[in-house]
C-alpha cells in the first residue's frame, strides 16, 4: 500500500447517516414497518415529505406529513427547497431538503418513505449513502383487504391505488432489498436484520480505524 494511501486510510471522513428508503405499493404495509421502526430505533429519524394530498383523519400535519397547497409546492420545487418530488396517484410529494441534509451532516440514521421515483433520485445523488428496501404484499388481494381494512381513503382512491400497483410491483429490481410483508413481525424482522447488516459495513464505521489501531499497540 503506498504512503499516499495510507494517509487517506487514517483519516476517514465523519461518519454520515444511513439513508433508509422504504417503498412500496399502496396498502403493502410500508408506513405500518416505518412506524414501529421509529419507535423501537431511536437512531432513526423520519423525512416528513410535504404533500398536496388531503390530511386522512388519522394524521397530524407536521408529523406525518407537511401539508401544504399546489401553490407553495411549486413555490418550494422552484425554490430548490425539495431534495427530490414526485406526482404519485395524482397528488404531489417532496422531500424537504434542508432537514434531511441536516440529519446527515449530524450523523443522524434517516427514513425516507417515497415512491420509486423519488427513490431513483436520491440513488443518483447519494448512492452511497443510501440502502432501499422494497416491500411487496403476498397478493393483490390482500393488498385489496389492506386498503378497504385500512378504510382512510375513498373507494375512488382506493381504485386508482390498486390500479398504480401494478406499475409500481414492476420496479422491485431499482432496491437493493426486498420484502414481502405476508406476517407483520417476520417482515419487521427481516427490515431490522437489513439494518443491522449494514450498520456494520466497513465503510460505514469510522471507529474502526482507532479499534485497529488500539489492538494492535497492545500487548498478549
Ligand atoms: P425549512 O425549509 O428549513 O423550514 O425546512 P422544513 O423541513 O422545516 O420545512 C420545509 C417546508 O415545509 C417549509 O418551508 C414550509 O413551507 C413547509 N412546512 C414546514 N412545516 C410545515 C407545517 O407544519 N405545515 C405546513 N403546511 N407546511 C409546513
Ligand atoms: P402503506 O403505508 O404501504 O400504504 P399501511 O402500513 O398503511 O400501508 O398498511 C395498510 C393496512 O394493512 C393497514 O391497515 C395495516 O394495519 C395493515 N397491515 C400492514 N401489514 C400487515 C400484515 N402483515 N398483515 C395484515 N395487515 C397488515
Ligand atoms: P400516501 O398518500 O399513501 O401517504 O403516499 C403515497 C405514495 O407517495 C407512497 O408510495 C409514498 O411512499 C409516496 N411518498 C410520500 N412522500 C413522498 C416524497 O416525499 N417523495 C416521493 N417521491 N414519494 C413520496
Amino acid at each position: 500500500m503506498t504512503a499516499i494511501h495510507d494517509a487517506e486510510l487514517s483519516q476517514p471522513i465523519a461518519r454520515r447517516g444511513l439513508m433508509l428508503v422504504l417503498s412500496s405499493p399502496s396498502g403493502a404495509g410500508k408506513s405500518t414497518i416505518a412506524r414501529t421502526l421509529l419507535e423501537t430505533d431511536k437512531r432513526f429519524a423520519l423525512s416528513v415529505s410535504v404533500t398536496t394530498r388531503k390530511r386522512r383523519p388519522s394524521e397530524i400535519d407536521g408529523v406525518h406529513y407537511h401539508f401544504i397547497d399546489v401553490d407553495e409546492f411549486h413555490r418550494l420545487r422552484e425554490a430548490g427547497a425539495l431534495l427530490e418530488w414526485a406526482e404519485v396517484h395524482g397528488n404531489f410529494y417532496g422531500t424537504p431538503r434542508a432537514a434531511a441534509e441536516k440529519a446527515m451532516r449530524s450523523g443522524q440514521d434517516m427514513l425516507f418513505d417515497i415512491d420509486w421515483q423519488g427513490a431513483r433520485q436520491l440513488q443518483e445523488q447519494a448512492r452511497s449513502d443510501i440502502v432501499s428496501i422494497f416491500i411487496l404484499p403476498p397478493s393483490m388481494k390482500e393488498l385489496r383487504t389492506r386498503l378497504l381494512r385500512r378504510a382512510e381513503d375513498s373507494p375512488a382512491t382506493i381504485a386508482v391505488r390498486l390500479q398504480n400497483a401494478r406499475v409500481e410491483i414492476q420496479r422491485w429490481r431499482d432496491y437493493d432489498y426486498v420484502v414481502v410483508n405476508e406476517d407483520l413481525d417476520q417482515a419487521f424482522s427481516s427490515v431490522r436484520a437489513i439494518i443491522a447488516a449494514e450498520r456494520l459495513r466497513r465503510d460505514r464505521r469510522p471507529g474502526l480505524f482507532d479499534f485497529t489501531a488500539g489492538l494492535l499497540a497492545e500487548e498478549f
